[in-house]
C-alpha cells in the first residue's frame, strides 16, 4: 500500500540517502516536512495546516482528540468493516445488533472506553439515521474509510457519504476521513478529491511516507489551531517528522504530481480483473468477481452467480469467500505469487508492476483454477 512506486524508487532511494547524509532526528521543524506540508496545503482542498506523526494510528488518535475538543463532546462513530489503526478506541466492534452495544475488539480494551464509540453498518442510511436521531447531541465526529479497504474493498454510494456528512453537520458533529490508504494513492486529493467531499479532518499515512514511516493529520485551520502549542489539545512526538521519511514521502507526492500513474495504475487494475473473471469463467470455476477502485483490488470467492452490484457491506460478503479464498492463497503461493493471506485484505498495483508480473500472476492464478477443479 504505502509503495505506490515499489521497492526501491531510484527517486526515492536518492532522496533518502541525501537525507541521511544532512542528519536524521533534529527535534526541530526542518525545511523539508514544512515543504512537505506546504506542499499538501496547496494542493488538498480543505486541509488548511497539518501536523505529522508517525503512523496512521497516531494520526486516527489525535485527530478523534481534537474533535473531542473541538466539540465538548465525548462519542465518535464508526462504520462495521473500517479499520482505523489499533487506537483502544477504534478497537471496538457492534455489539448484540445495536450500536450503543458496542464491545472491545482486543484484549486490552476496556468497556469503559469502547462505550464511547458507536458502530454502524456500511452503506446503510437507515442506521446512520437512527443513530444521530438518538445520540446526536453527544457525537464528537464520524470516521470513515472514504474508500473502505480493510475488510475487502468495500466502495460505498456517492449518495450515502453525501448523506452521512448532511447528517452529520445537521447534528453539529465533525466527519473526519480516514484516507491512510487511499490518500495519495486514488488521486492526489484522495477519496475527497473524487467524491468532491471536503471533511472536516483528514488522516493519512502510507503513501505520504514513500515507504517510510509518515503520519498526517489535518483539515480546517480553527480545528488545527486547537492542538498544542497554539491551542489546549496534547499532542507532540519525539520523532514525528522525521527528516529522512519526510524526504522519502516528499520525493513521492511529488513524483506523483510531475508523472501522475492514476489513470494507468487504472487500467491495469481493471484490465487485470477483467482477466481474472475470464479465467474462471472458462474453466467453468466457481463465479469469482473482482471489486477494483483506483489501484486497489479484491478477489472475491463468490458463490451468488445472481448478484451484479458491487458488495459494500460485510453483510453483503458470500460466506463461503473466507475458506475458498485460504485454498486459493496456498495455491496461488505454490505456483510463486504471494497475494495478502487474508481473504479480507486488499491488493495494491504500484508502477512497478509490469506486463510479465501480470501475465506470471494471470498464468497462476488459472494454474491454481485448473488445479481447485481437479480435486
Ligand atoms: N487507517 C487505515 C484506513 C488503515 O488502513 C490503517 C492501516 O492499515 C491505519 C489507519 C493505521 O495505520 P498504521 O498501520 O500506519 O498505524
Amino acid at each position: 500500500g504505502p509503495l505506490i512506486f515499489g521497492h526501491q524508487d531510484p527517486d526515492v532511494r536518492a532522496a533518502v540517502e541525501s537525507a541521511l547524509g544532512r542528519g536524521w532526528s533534529y527535534g526541530a521543524t526542518e525545511a523539508g516536512s514544512l515543504e512537505l506540508a506546504e506542499w499538501i496545503t496547496s494542493r488538498v482542498r480543505g486541509v488548511e495546516q497539518l501536523r505529522f506523526v508517525n503512523s496512521g494510528t497516531e494520526a486516527v488518535m489525535s485527530a478523534l482528540r481534537v474533535a473531542r475538543a473541538a466539540t465538548g463532546r465525548a462519542r465518535i462513530l464508526k462504520f462495521d468493516g473500517c479499520y482505523h489503526g489499533h487506537a483502544d478506541s477504534m478497537l471496538v466492534r457492534a455489539g448484540s445488533g445495536l450500536a450503543e452495544m458496542t464491545k472491545p475488539d482486543s484484549a486490552g480494551v476496556t468497556e469503559h472506553l469502547a462505550a464511547d464509540t458507536l458502530v454502524a453498518p456500511l452503506d446503510d442510511d437507515e442506521a446512520v439515521r437512527r443513530i444521530f436521531e438518538a445520540h446526536g447531541s453527544s457525537i464528537a465526529a464520524v470516521i470513515i474509510e472514504p474508500l473502505p479497504a480493510n475488510y475487502g474493498l468495500l466502495p460505498q454510494r456517492d449518495a450515502f457519504l453525501n448523506s452521512l456528512v448532511t447528517m452529520a453537520r445537521k447534528h453539529g458533529s465533525l466527519v473526519i476521513f480516514d484516507e491512510v490508504i487511499s490518500g495519495f494513492r486514488v488521486a492526489l486529493g484522495g477519496m475527497a478529491e473524487r467524491l468532491r467531499i471536503e471533511p472536516d479532518l483528514v488522516t493519512y499515512g502510507k503513501v505520504i511516507g514513500g515507504g517510510f514511516p509518515v503520519g498526517a493529520y489535518g483539515g480546517r485551520r480553527d480545528l488545527m489551531e486547537l492542538v498544542a502549542p497554539v491551542g489546549p489539545v496534547y499532542q507532540a512526538g519525539t520523532l514525528s517528522a522525521n527528516p529522512v521519511a519526510i524526504a522519502a514521502g516528499l520525493t513521492t507526492l511529488r513524483k506523483l504530481e510531475a508523472h501522475p500513474p492514476y489513470a494507468a495504475l487504472e487500467r491495469r487494475t481493471q484490465e487485470t480483473a477483467q482477466a481474472i473473471v475470464k479465467l474462471a469463467a472458462g474453466r467453468s470455476a466457481a463465479p469469482v468477481r473482482v471489486q477494483a477502485v483506483g489501484s486497489l483490488f479484491w478477489i472475491v470467492l463468490d458463490d451468488d452467480t445472481q448478484r451484479s452490484a458491487p458488495l459494500r457491506s460485510i453483510a453483503a460478503i458470500p460466506p463461503g469467500h473466507r475458506t475458498r479464498f485460504a485454498s486459493l492463497f496456498h495455491a496461488l503461493l505454490e505456483r510463486g505469487v504471494y497475494l495478502a493471506p487474508s481473504g479480507f485484505e486488499v491488493g495494491f498495483f504500484s508502477t512497478a508492476h509490469t506486463d510479465a508480473d501480470v501475465e506470471q500472476f494471470l498464468a497462476a492464478f488459472d494454474g491454481a483454477l485448473a488445479a481447485a477443479h481437479r480435486q
